[in-house]
């Protein structure tokens, strides 16, 4: 076979040429890459042979080894795992991982650059921080044959074929030559490589081991004999006790196992001893990650039986509102035979998912309670989730998820929670009132929202698409019924002034009569409203839908029909505009009623947001009003 010299894909070059030129001081986490590789390539082995009867492993022989070349100046990390075909070695060393090019491809600063390589890894492009040339030696349980993948760097890659006899990898690192800032020669230390393995490789669960000299006195002679020693301790960190594990450790698991590049807002562990004792370590990210909202993403936990990994994306374990929770469960309840089709009806997986949610929603329930800073953030990304998730339960889940909810108020433009908007209504308050519109500033400026602030009542800013359905599917809180402002049944007025408000109404029906009319359709009746302290006119709605639903189940894909809120124009019984209406239906001075009636429902669908249906016939009408 020729060596045939071939070119990184353009995102791995980028990386590459930044692993070798890196300034990153943190050079050493390139043994924790490639060990979590070698840790992933042997469970990928194991979790074959537990479905495919042609493969078989001995549980007792899966190992890792490293070892120290001083003369050659070489460090090897070597696997029995599943190993990669030829096909298997260029596809994935002369491509990065997905993950890490996407985040490389958004991201243009070298400072954050060095950053996403602390904390995220970047796998195995890493071993160029510390290497000239790499040689990945690798036979895959599928192929007969062994193929060697060699790289001096960006300047491209060779593949030919090798002698390996056994199944996995064996990865040999030239070090580069040190420098005065870089000292390369501690990679060739057992000690150090021994504390490095401790540091950051400790709980891999297969033995990482180390062939270490050692000078035994036999009869007086010193002899010089070797022998194998395990370098990591083998408990997994979910396993140790809780006073022993470093929140570092913690968020450094997390990082390198979830691919994050930020530590994690919160990690809750728990034992659980019962009908089904399981172990769960979980994080929730204090971010989302990039896909969160698309259908890429994939929600579940690690599954784990007894320390070994059975499944990597359980979805069963966790509800959809929760679905932002990373992490993972080990139960020796679970047997290692569980599929993805007898999943679904495992009494234990319910079990154990009807646990995690009580144990997520108490923690996030702290969080809220201790740390609202932290809380916010979260919600910031993913309250949305949990808003679904009460709306896509038809409201079943508002018990779990409604105290979780913020949602920001009139009082202070700041977050609150429903519990604690009742906490602070007022004696004669019975309603939770809140406004709907694209931002707190638009909302503001609704004629509505003005007169209820007024009266001193607090609103609830809705500015999120989702909010109004997520209130409709609640249906009360706390015994307390939503209100929208822009509710036609929405009234504030004193039992006189309602009275006021009701005979002047019925005295002037037929001017509303006229006034519908010529509206047709687009209102289901005209009246007088004191909801509106200084402003001509309003639309409220009425029923079910309300202009805001309207707005958002028009904008779907699936537009439901045109949807239609049925709307009421209101007219401010204080503002000169309604004396002028009452004398033009005096006079019948019906063309002109026409034109006034027009220009204040089209005035009022552009304070709604609504679009407007005749633009040019309201620009002409206003002129031709104006120009007399
Ligand atoms: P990541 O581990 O994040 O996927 P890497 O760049 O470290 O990214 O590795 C790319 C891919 O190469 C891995 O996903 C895996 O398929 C393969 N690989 C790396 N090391 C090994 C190994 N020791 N044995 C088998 N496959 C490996």
């Amino acid at each position: 076979m020729t060596k045939l010299k071939k070119q990184f894909k353009a995102e791995s070059k980028k990386l590459l040429d930044m692993m070798i030129n890196s300034i990153y001081t943190n050079k050493e986490i390139f043994l924790r890459e490639l060990i979590s590789n070698a840790s992933d390539a042997i469970d990928k082995l194991y979790y074959r042979s537990l479905t495919d009867k042609k493969v078989s492993v001995n549980k007792d022989e899966l190992e890792i080894r490293v070892s120290i070349d001083k003369e050659n100046r070489t460090l090897t990390i070597s696997d029995n795992g599943i190993g990669m075909t030829e096909e298997e070695l260029e596809e994935n060393l002369g491509t990065i991982a997905k993950s890490g090019s996407e985040l490389f491809k958004q991201n243009n600063d070298k400072e954050k650059d060095i950053s996403i390589i602390g904390q995220f890894g970047v796998g195995f492009y890493s071993s160029f921080m510390v290497s000239d040339k790499v040689e990945v030696t690798s036979k895959s349980i599928d192929s007969e044959k062994s193929y060697k993948w060699v790289s001096t760097g960006v300047s491209g890659y060779t593949i030919e074929e090798a002698e390996k006899k056994n199944n996995g990898t064996e990865i040999v690192l030239y070090l580069k030559k040190s420098t005065d800032e870089n000292n390369y020669e501690e990679f060739l230390e057992e000690y150090n490589i021994e504390m490095l393995i401790r540091k950051y490789s400790d709980y891999i669960h297969y033995p990482i081991k180390m062939l270490i000299e050692k000078t035994e006195k036999k009869d007086d002679k010193e002899e010089k004999v070797s022998e194998d020693k395990t370098l990591n301790s083998m408990i997994p960190i979910w396993k140790k006790n809780t006073n022993e594990v470093k929140e570092e450790e913690y968020n450094d698991f997390y990082t390198d196992k979830f691919y994050d590049y930020e530590k994690p807002i919160k990690v809750i562990r728990s034992n659980v001893e019962g009908r089904c004792s399981y172990t769960s370590l979980l994080f929730i990210p204090s971010h989302a990650p990039f896909d969160y909202y698309s259908k890429e993403y994939e929600k579940g936990l690690q599954l784990y039986s007894k320390g070994v990994l059975i499944m990597d994306k359980c979805s069963e374990l966790l509800p959809d509102y929760f679905s932002f929770v990373k992490g993972l469960v080990d139960s020796e309840d679970i047997s290692l035979n569980v599929s993805r089709e007898t999943l679904q009806e495992n009494y234990q997986i319910e079990l154990i998912e009807k646990s995690l949610e009580t144990k997520i929603k108490k923690e996030l329930e702290n969080m809220l309670k201790e740390n609202r800073e932290d809380y916010e953030k979260f919600f910031k990304d993913f309250g949305m989730q949990l808003k679904y998730g009460v709306y896509s339960s038809y409201g079943n889940k508002k018990d779990v998820l409604g105290d979780l909810l913020l949602f920001t108020s009139s009082k202070d433009k700041k977050y609150t929670t429903l519990k604690e908007y009742v906490e602070r209504m007022k004696e004669n308050q019975s309603t939770i009132y809140y406004a709907c519109g694209e931002s707190i500033d638009k909302i503001d400026l609704l004629p509505q929202v003005e007169s209820v602030k007024e009266k001193d009542y607090e609103i609830l800013y809705l500015t999120d698409y989702m909010d109004e359905f997520v209130f409709k599917t609640m249906m009360e809180y706390d015994g307390k019924n939503f209100m929208n402002v822009s509710d036609e049944k929405m009234d504030l007025d004193s039992e006189e002034e309602k009275e006021e408000l009701k005979k002047n109404n019925e005295k002037n029906s037929k001017l509303f009569d006229e006034m519908k009319s010529y509206l047709k359709e687009n209102v289901s009746s005209v009246r007088f409203t004191h909801k509106l302290k200084n402003h001509p006119v309003c639309l409220t709605s009425k029923g079910e839908v309300s202009t805001e639903m309207e707005k958002v189940l028009n904008s779907m894909p699936n537009n439901m029909n045109n949807v239609k809120a049925e709307t009421i124009l209101e007219i401010n019984e204080n503002h000169p505009i309604s004396k002028k209406l009452e004398e033009l239906y005096k006079e019948k001075n019906k063309e002109e009623l026409e034109k006034y009636t027009k220009i204040l429902y089209q005035e009022a669908r552009l304070i709604e947001g609504l679009p407007i249906e005749n633009p040019t016939e309201l620009t002409n009408l206003v002129c031709e009003l104006i120009s007399k």
